[in-house]
């Protein structure tokens, strides 16, 4: 199908995307164009306006910042794939890149990008909740931040208000003791997850603290499972598995049933477990 007709506007700053993106509801930000031209062309969505920002400064880059990394918006997904800085210092976002679609679509794709479409199974959304990081926003009413934890707000649902525009993403920097998990189901290799988990924890010694996993393609948003967690962090992995059916609830989709996905994630579990249990070179 063609999508409806759209005026187009390259910006030259970040001030003037928001000018632009001034026009409400009906101008939408362009990055990598991944999701958003699927969208238009399938008309589930008709921008009146689409605000191109691949030419503004500043969102570019991955740096390390009063021990956090910080990913620019405009970052594609195959620049953080390649980063060494990423692989050191946010060794989970490396596990997860070769899972999220193809080369060709990893070239065009943004990191802010996937951050504020917020599919409910995308990898790099419950990575950035598992980490516990946060989202920077640039809007007319000035800048801020929010934690992953309030950023996700309901199905392909964000903080982000019209004429915002998602800057970068900080995440605290790998520690010496820091382990990283990160496994999917998907049917085909490239394909969104019917369910996926990403984790983090620290090792203490052969115990895990601070052990936080982000399940994703379960509900409308990335899931946290707090009672696994605390399982998990006793050392317990079958009741860590026992304890996703209080922590989730996931709905029947047209990739399975609810039920088949939480089996799927008890297995996601098992295997993230082992890897969470092991030190990385
Ligand atoms: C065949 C195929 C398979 C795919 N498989 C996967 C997969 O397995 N896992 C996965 O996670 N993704 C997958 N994707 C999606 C891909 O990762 C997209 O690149 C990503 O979801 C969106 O990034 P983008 O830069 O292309 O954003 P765009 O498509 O340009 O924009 C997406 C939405 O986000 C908004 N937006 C973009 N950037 C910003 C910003 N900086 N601030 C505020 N709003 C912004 C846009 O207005 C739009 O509403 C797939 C895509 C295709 C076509």
């Amino acid at each position: 199908m063609k999508p409806a007709p759209f005026a187009y506007a390259k910006a030259r700053t970040l001030d003037h995307a928001i000018e632009l993106l001034g026009h409400g509801e009906d101008a939408r930000i362009l990055a990598g164009g991944q999701s958003l031209i699927a969208t238009l062309n399938m008309r589930l969505s008709h921008p009146a306006l689409l605000v191109d920002i691949n030419g503004v400064g500043g969102l570019n880059g991955v740096v390390r910042k009063n021990g956090h990394i910080e990913i620019g918006a405009l970052v594609r997904h195959a620049e953080a794939e390649r980063s060494p800085e990423i692989a050191r210092q946010a060794p989970l976002i490396a596990l997860a890149m070769p899972h999220i679609g193809h080369p060709a679509i990893r070239n065009r794709g943004t990191i802010g990008g996937s951050i504020a479409f917020a599919d409910p199974a995308a990898e790099l959304p419950a990575c950035l909740l598992a980490l516990g990081g946060e989202v920077d926003i640039a809007g007319p009413r000035g800048r801020r931040t929010v934690r992953a934890g309030d950023f996700f707000k309901g199905l392909f649902e964000t903080a982000l208000t019209p004429g915002d525009v998602l800057t970068a993403v900080r995440l605290p920097a790998a520690v010496a003791d820091a382990r990283v998990g990160f496994a999917e189901f998907a049917r085909r290799h490239g394909d969104y997850a019917m369910a996926g988990l990403a984790a983090c924890a620290r090792a203490d010694g052969k115990r895990l603290d601070d052990v936080r996993l982000a399940y994703f393609g379960v509900g409308a948003t990335p899931v946290r499972a707090h009672k696994a967690e605390a399982a998990l962090a006793a050392g317990d992995v079958d009741a860590a598995v026992s304890a996703l059916a209080k922590d989730l609830d996931p709905p029947d989709d047209v990739q399975a049933s609810g039920a088949v996905k939480l089996h799927l994630a008890g297995v996601l579990l098992r295997r993230v477990a082992g890897q969470l249990a092991e030190a990385r070179p």
